[in-house]
């Protein structure tokens, strides 16, 4: 499952918002985290600009 993000996105220009993984967003009471669930340290130094398991999100269906 996808997780919305709760609010404007951290770090906007990161590679994480356009992948497939997909990333979650975890939010604490002052800021929001990106979390990777194929990273074994689950949480990238932001932003990231390139990545090994970085794959493309599909773009929604439309009809
Ligand atoms: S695989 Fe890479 S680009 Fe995708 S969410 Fe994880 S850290 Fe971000």
């Amino acid at each position: 499952m996808t997780t919305p993000p709760p609010g404007p996105l951290p770090f906007p220009d990161s590679l994480c918002h356009r992948c497939a993984a997909p990333p979650r967003y975890v939010q604490s009471r002052t800021s929001t985290f990106i979390m990777c669930p194929l990273l074994p340290q689950k949480y990238p130094p932001q932003p990231v600009r390139l990545c090994a398991m970085f794959r493309p999100k599909e773009p929604a269906p439309s009809r």
